[in-house]
């Protein structure tokens, strides 16, 4: 059974046993971000990710982030590997409650 590990700000603390679970985590528990494209403010972690890939263009992330295409290709990996595993849904039920 994988662990998912936070790691936002070093945050290597907490670790959980299921996707949903660390992504309840990321979003409650730590602070939102802006998103430097468009200024939309999002929940850390997995959210801010599929924000930045889904309304944005590539090209608008690199040039807001900075951001090589390695750290792109890592953003995209974790992004469809959350996907693959996690119940999206759930977690957005549980953080509407
Ligand atoms: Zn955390
Ligand atoms: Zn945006």
């Amino acid at each position: 059974m994988p662990r998912w590990q936070c790691a936002i700000d070093g945050d290597d603390s907490a670790s959980f046993d299921r996707a949903e679970d660390l992504m309840v985590h990321q979003a409650a528990e730590h602070d939102r971000v802006e998103c430097k494209v468009c200024g939309a403010v999002v929940p850390d972690g997995y959210f801010a990710i599929r924000h930045a890939f889904d309304e944005h263009s590539r090209a608008e992330y690199v040039r807001a982030y900075d951001a090589s295409a390695t750290e792109v290709r890592r953003r995209e990996k974790i992004k469809e590997t959350v996907e693959d595993t996690a119940d999206i849904r759930e977690v957005v039920d549980r953080l509407n409650e």
